[in-house]
């Protein structure tokens, strides 16, 4: 598999790199710290800086082991050693709400009985939603969740990737809620959690905070029924 170095090195936001492979518009690097996204989750943005010039990077492409890092310019031929740049505000802002959503999930896990995420989704622009399967609950105390979340950010909790053996965290149930990020196993076959400190523990291959406290207010916006049994949350930072 890919290594993925923004999970390694989480604070790495330049390095240099080499192009291994290309097409117009797309290149393969040696090493990249971008996130991919996935699973509801943007993914990183960024700038390759080349011979001559530098070009953004708007998204990424995972083929198998191959990201491609799709550059602004369709037309764009990059080749040879390059410096790899990942906008860090982007990373924080995405990784904040990333980080909120598990929050928001375990309370909704623990004050309704065990209710399941369905979907997911954090936007770069600040924004997010969660979905969750739940029934006959007044909207009013979903939203009362917000209060509980920004004392989760006062408290600032350590949040950390633990490894655990794939087949047991299946095995132990709660641990994986499909939240979000499909994680990705190691290649020894174990799975990566997010372990809030005293709050929760899930499996999830996206990017995280180091500490609850980095994160800006989060602010519960509009909640709405989508069908029978499910409840769409939307949230953003409160400033
Ligand atoms: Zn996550």
């Amino acid at each position: 598999m890919a290594i993925y170095l923004c999970h390694e090195q989480p604070d790495l936001s330049e390095h240099d790199a080499v192009v291994t492979d290309g097409r117009p518009g797309a290149v393969v690097l040696s090493r990249s710290a971008f996130h991919p996204g996935g699973g509801g989750q943007v993914g990183d943005l960024g700038v390759i800086e080349f011979d001559g010039g530098s070009i953004a990077v708007t998204h990424v492409e995972v083929e198998g082991d191959r990201w491609w890092h799709v550059l602004a310019d369709p037309g764009a031929i990059v080749d040879g050693d390059v410096h790899v740049r990942v906008d860090a505000e982007h990373r924080l802002r995405v990784a904040s709400l990333h980080t909120m959503s598990h929050v928001l999930n375990a309370l909704v896990f623990d004050e309704f009985e065990g209710s399941l995420v369905t979907g997911a989704q954090i936007n770069g622009d600040g924004t997010g939603r969660m979905d969750f399967d739940l029934t006959a609950i007044d909207n009013d105390r979903l939203r009362a969740l917000e209060a509980p979340v920004n004392d989760v950010i006062a408290r600032a909790l350590i949040v950390e990737p633990v490894y655990v053996d794939a087949d047991e965290a299946a095995a132990t149930p709660g641990l994986i809620r499909s939240l979000s990020v499909a994680p990705p196993p190691t290649d020894d076959g174990r799975l990566r959690l997010i372990d809030i400190d005293g709050l929760d523990r899930q499996a999830c291959g996206g990017t995280h905070l180091a500490n609850t406290a980095q994160s800006r207010p989060f602010k519960i916006g509009k909640i709405e029924n989508k069908g029978k049994h499910n409840r769409r949350i939307r949230f953003a930072f409160a400033d």
